[in-house]
């Protein structure tokens, strides 16, 4: 049998998918803190989408004052500890940082960022005050990252907050998208469920725009609306025989990892994943952890052109992923694929007439998505259009994150739009 789900032992599973980066100790953060030059005109900080003041939180760390340090993060950046876990910090502040530039050995400002926000999180109140009440009620479709981070900024100013979600659970890509070891012992549900402690904001799972939930019946039912929907379509390869059943959806095979016990995930003798960005590198990854022999991610561009980070890419070679860039695939069999070699030319990518194929009992896909149903909005690309501010081509409803035009596809993206629409809305709503 092809896929098959246990093919490790339980104890080995366990140790696979244990904590990435486990957390500094009191001594270790101290030291790491140590190493800062407390900048002025700080690069970190420039480097930093939510703009969190690093030179701040670390000095603070440096003072025995990790709490403060913590809020100091989460001023700016409500979701600070999902974000000093998953963001490519090696590509933002500390590749910014100047004991980087200067010794090749960055303040390592992630791990510091996770020490100060669990320090927060294990406090016994919640560490921001909603205003008085204003009367305005918002409602928020999506409870990924933008739309919580909106939630929040829009509770404290005082306002009412309903969250829609399609799901189950909230949470959104924190919850279903990343990979396991990046985000263990259910830290996503716990920093939601710590978010919602500032009140008056309301979670609603199950609720789809365009079946359960009613767009017209939304924007009638609230002062103001935030889209923050992410993207659902996944991309198709198209090429023959892409029916033949081994090829499924690299971000329904990360939502299995993160929501099944790990040792019922079936996994593939022989996997490809094709893409090349941070789906296809959590995809690739985890298929290794669970047991595959072969995990080959094939990209179609060279390697320079991927869209994850270096540090990811070296991660996935660490756990056995062989990354080939410059193959795009042109044909399916029951147990192997066909690619083409590529290369750039003026007239842009094109094969070369070079193939090869590879054994795959497993193919993940893993080349993008995009939003199905844009809901009467204006679209930039595959996107909804937007302003400097977030609102879209219809009054009153705003829109954030993933689905939003602009910006990159990461979680402190996300949390910064979310943010940012808040205030917005805000100003809008209190003129
Ligand atoms: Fe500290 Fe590096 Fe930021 Fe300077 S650039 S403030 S050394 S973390």
């Amino acid at each position: 049998m092809s896929l098959q789900a246990g093919r490790l032992s339980d104890a080995q599973i366990a140790q696979n998918f244990s904590d990435l980066h486990p957390p500094l100790s009191d001594h270790e953060a101290l030291v790491a803190a140590d190493r800062c030059y407390f900048c002025h005109d700080a690069p970190c900080v420039t480097a930093c989408p939510t703009t969190i003041d690093i030179p701040m939180f670390i000095r603070q760390i440096a003072a025995g004052r990790p709490r403060e340090a913590g809020k100091t993060i989460l001023d700016q950046n409500i979701l600070g500890g999902m974000c000093a876990r998953v963001c490519p910090t090696e590509e933002l502040c500390e590749e910014a940082c100047v004991r980087e530039v200067a010794e090749g050995k960055p303040v390592l400002i992630g791990q510091l960022q996770r020490f100060a926000t669990d320090a927060v999180m294990v406090a016994d109140s919640h560490p921001f005050e909603r205003a008085a009440p204003t009367g305005k009620t918002i409602g928020i479709v999506g409870a990924g990252p933008a739309g919580l981070a909106a939630a929040h900024r829009l509770a404290m100013h005082g306002h009412d907050v309903v969250i829609y979600d399609a799901r189950p659970k909230g949470g959104g890509l924190n919850e279903y998208g990343i990979a396991y070891y990046k985000t263990v012992d259910g830290f996503a549900q716990a920093e939601m469920d710590w978010l919602f402690g500032i009140g008056g904001i309301t979670l609603k799972t199950g609720q789809r725009l365009g079946d359960t939930l009613d767009f017209d019946a939304l924007k009638a039912d609230h002062d103001a609306v935030v889209l923050a929907i992410g993207l659902d379509g996944v991309n198709t390869l198209n090429v023959p025989g892409e029916d033949y059943g081994q090829v499924s959806d690299a971000v329904e095979f990360i939502e299995r990892v993160r929501q099944d016990e790990l040792d019922t995930v079936p996994v593939g003798r022989n996997v490809v994943v094709i893409g090349g960005g941070m789906t296809a590198i959590d995809a690739a990854v985890q298929a290794r952890l669970l047991g595959a022999e072969t995990v080959t991610i094939a990209y179609r561009r060279d390697r320079g052109a991927m869209g994850a980070s270096r540090y990811e890419q070296d991660l996935a070679a660490s756990k056995g992923v062989t990354i080939r860039p410059n193959l795009m695939p042109v044909e399916i069999a029951p147990h192997a694929i066909d690619l083409a070699y590529t290369e750039a030319s003026a007239e842009g990518l094109r094969a070369t007439g070079e193939t090869i194929t590879l054994p795959a009992d497993q193919i993940l896909v893993a080349i993008g998505q995009a939003l199905e149903d844009p809901l009467g909005l204006e679209r930039t690309g595959r996107k909804i259009a937007v302003d400097a501010e977030g609102r879209s081509s219809t009054a009153g409803v705003w829109a954030a994150g993933d689905c939003a035009a602009g910006g990159d596809d990461l979680t402190v993206t996300a949390v910064a739009e979310g943010r940012d629409v808040a205030e917005s809305i805000h100003q809008s709503l209190m003129a």
